[in-house]
């Protein structure tokens, strides 16, 4: 049976802020489904604790840069037959504040060590020096907070094999070159062929010049990253290291997104029973003061409030939307001046666009239940999960071309409508007009009935669950170990 140590910086439903900790909390149990034996490593964050349950300590983990000692918690990641360990350190975790920014809204000060704690217990369980007894065959990290876990391994005589999954290359975890020597890193890795990066120290780097195998969440995902426009600086290394990398497409948790059994909406239902969803759509209409009118296109948007995400496209939409009957539901989080936007824009016009500014993963089922349609105009988008849940809640997506987007999403076209594949609207282009022209094409799919039911029903058919990209993962830990050995 393959041993595999999941190594991530959240996991849902122990703490998540977006995509990564949908996955960690879903692809592990997919994994044990599919034969292999995987615990899951995550830090000790204070939420993550308190949401765990009961925890029984199984190791006491020195480092030599620490004062006290790791504490490794056990507990079942909930609703699954997953063993998670907690990395239990109160100065580096125990805090109010999320698991990457404080209260305020900024990096915690102290994220490098923060992180490099996490890839130093990793590492020591992975090479037995962690006093458990339970040794992986892979060790698999994920984004740039587990970046340093093969540093950590390097100079072992015989070590795991290594995997690095990307789910956002835009953040790379970048630091001062003096903290290299804080994390007690040796001055040979200060190269643009090790750890260096434009004069900062990249834990990004770490696991991807030092993993045995490379993935990223979408194939488009992973060509995309070899090209300079959207490799943020790291397309070089990716293309030098591209006969590694793979894109496997995120499953999702069909469980936890179901709209037949979804225990947070007002009315379950399935493509059989598709006017059902008109319920949810009055529920949200009046959960959010939209004036309730059942033929009123409803679109909705559950987001950070990011760049990437094409807020400001999203924006630059609402008074084209306005001329219509289209109501506008916001859910989300990030940056103020979106934020302020959004919510300036909720109160100019009460009954047409609202606007929740929070993380509220409830709120966000009973959006997908409700809205006619779900807006993804991303700059760029590594998989995507969000028209994943739209698909399968009969809530057309409308998404820009790229990434998992396109891969996920096949567009309206004549030509796709007569071969009964389309399942929703995709555009190119990042300008405003080009999103308005895809949100035209949508409200007039949306005015046939006929049309627009056949979109949603073959959306709520696909099938995005983790079964074919588990077997993807078992495949790439095989290949990181033939390689390694
Ligand atoms: P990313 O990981 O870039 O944020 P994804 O679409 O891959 O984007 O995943 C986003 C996940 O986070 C989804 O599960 C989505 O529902 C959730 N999410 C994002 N913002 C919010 C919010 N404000 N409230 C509730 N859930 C949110």
């Amino acid at each position: 049976m393959l041993k595999v140590l999941f190594v991530a910086s959240e996991a849902h439903p122990l703490i998540k802020t977006g995509g990564l900790g949908d996955v960690a909390g879903s692809l592990p149990a997919a994994l044990q489904a599919q034969g292999c034996e995987v615990r899951l490593l995550l830090p000790g964050y204070r939420a993550a604790i308190e949401r765990a349950g009961p925890v029984t300590t199984v190791a006491r983990i020195a480092s030599p840069q620490l004062a006290g000692h790791i504490h490794l918690l056990e507990c079942r990641l909930p609703d699954t037959e997953v063993t998670a360990w907690l990395a239990d350190y109160g100065p580096a975790y125990d805090r109010a504040g999320g698991p990457y920014l404080d209260p305020l809204g900024h990096p915690w000060e102290d994220n490098a060590e923060r992180f490099a704690l996490l890839a130093h217990v990793a590492a020591a369980i992975a090479l037995g020096q962690a006093g458990v007894s339970w040794q992986p065959d892979v060790v698999h990290a994920n984004d740039w907070q587990t970046g340093l876990t093969p540093v950590f391994m390097m100079n072992a005589a015989q070590r795991p094999a290594t995997v690095f999954t990307i789910h956002n290359l835009a953040y790379q975890g970048l630091f001062d070159q003096a903290m290299l020597a804080r994390l007690g890193l040796p001055e040979s890795l200060w190269t643009p062929q090790a750890l260096e990066f434009h004069g900062q120290l990249s834990f990004i780097k770490g696991g991807l010049v030092f993993c045995d195998m490379l993935s990223t969440v979408s194939p488009t995902y992973a060509r995309e990253i070899q090209t300079p426009d959207l490799g943020f600086g790291l397309d070089g290394l990716l293309r030098y290291r591209t006969d590694r990398l793979v894109g496997i497409l995120n499953g999702i948790d069909d469980k936890e997104w179901d709209p037949a059994h979804d225990p947070q909406i007002s009315r379950n239902y399935d493509f059989n029973r598709i006017r059902e969803k008109l319920t949810n759509k009055r529920a949200l209409q009046v959960e959010y003061g939209l004036t309730p009118d059942p033929r009123a296109p409803l679109i909705g948007m559950v987001s950070r409030l990011v760049r990437q995400k094409g807020v400001d496209l999203a924006l630059a939409s609402v008074p084209y939307l306005l001329q219509g009957p289209a109501q506008l539901v916001f859910l989300g989080l990030g940056d103020r001046d979106y934020e302020n936007t959004l919510q300036a824009l909720a109160k100019r016009h009460p009954g047409r666009v609202a606007a929740r500014i929070g993380y509220d993963e409830a709120a966000a089922h009973r959006i997908e239940s409700g809205a006619d349609m779900f807006l993804m105009p991303s700059r760029f988008e590594p998989c995507g999960l969000n028209q994943l849940y739209s698909l399968r809640y009969g809530t057309v997506p409308i998404v820009r071309r790229v990434g998992g987007l396109a891969d996920t999403v096949v567009d309206a076209t004549e030509e796709n409508q007569r071969a009964a594949t389309a399942t929703g609207i995709v555009f190119d282009g990042d300008s405003p007009a080009a999103l308005v022209a895809a949100l035209a094409r949508a409200l007039s799919l949306y005015r046939d009935p006929n049309r627009w039911v056949s979109l949603m029903v073959r959306g709520m058919q696909q099938d995005f669950s983790w079964r074919a990209s588990a077997q993807r993962y078992i495949d790439l830990y095989h290949s990181a170990r033939q390689l390694h050995h």
